[in-house]
């Protein structure tokens, strides 16, 4: 089995997510994708992030219908932030499964990696999935790698894709990137203006139910 694992804040999910995961399910011949929400830390960031359960649901709602999407609640870890390198190792060492794991981030998240806890490690754990732009083009690693580290990579020009030291395979794939961002979304909805067709309706309903996003 082949598994995606599409790491995010998810606040919200959106059809840019969405059809993102779609296409590198297809194009990867993946057998599943798991959605993974990220804790919600005491300390927080640029936004209060919403609460994991509101996060989750709304995730429900927008896998509802896809067999191929799934959630895990793997970080809901109230007290501490989560981080990719633990979560990855949290599902290599899951007994029960024996599936080759392949890491999904959009190409902004991988070219600031380097700020990710355990980076060097992280990237050598399994296969690595970057979506990138349509023409944006990947000659090599070492542009966005220090060289010491990207050096141990081959690149394979018949499949397109990097090989590490440990077997695994990063891969750039072209994919119909949407313009659209949990932060554009969050500010569309405190302003009161409508998030149709950004977010899949039952999402943009719950958003309104439950007041998500407003000032309180
Ligand atoms: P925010 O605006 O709050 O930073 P976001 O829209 O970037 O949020 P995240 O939950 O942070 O959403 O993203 C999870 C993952 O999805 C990241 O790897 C990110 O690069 C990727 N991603 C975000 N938006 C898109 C999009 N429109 N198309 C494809 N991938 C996306």
């Amino acid at each position: 089995m082949k598994w995606g694992l599409f790491g995010g804040t998810f606040d919200p999910i959106h059809t840019g997510h969405l059809r993102c995961a779609q296409e590198i399910l297809e194009d990867l011949n993946l057998d599943r994708i798991i959605f993974i929400p990220a804790s919600q830390p005491p300390h927080k960031t640029d936004w209060d992030i919403t609460p994991f359960y509101h996060r989750k649901k709304m995730m429900k709602l927008a896998l509802e219908g896809n067999p191929s999407f799934s959630i895990s609640d793997t970080e809901d870890r109230k007290d501490e932030k989560s981080y990719s390198v633990e979560t990855i190792r949290h599902f290599l060492d899951d007994p029960t499964s024996n599936s080759e794991l392949y890491f999904i981030m959009g190409q902004d998240a991988f070219h600031n990696i380097q700020t990710w806890k355990d980076w060097e490690r992280l990237l050598l754990l399994c296969n690595f999935v970057v979506m990138t732009r349509p023409g944006y083009k990947v000659k090599d690693l070492h542009g966005i790698l220090p060289q010491e580290f990207s050096g141990q990579f081959k690149f394979e020009s018949a499949s397109g894709r990097f090989k590490s030291p440990t077997g695994f395979h990063i891969y750039f794939r072209e994919v119909t990137l949407l313009a659209i961002s949990s932060t554009d979304i969050r500010e569309r909805a405190k302003k009161g203006q409508s998030i149709r067709y950004l977010v899949p309706d039952t999402v943009s309903h719950y958003i309104s139910e439950q007041f998500l996003y407003k000032d309180s």
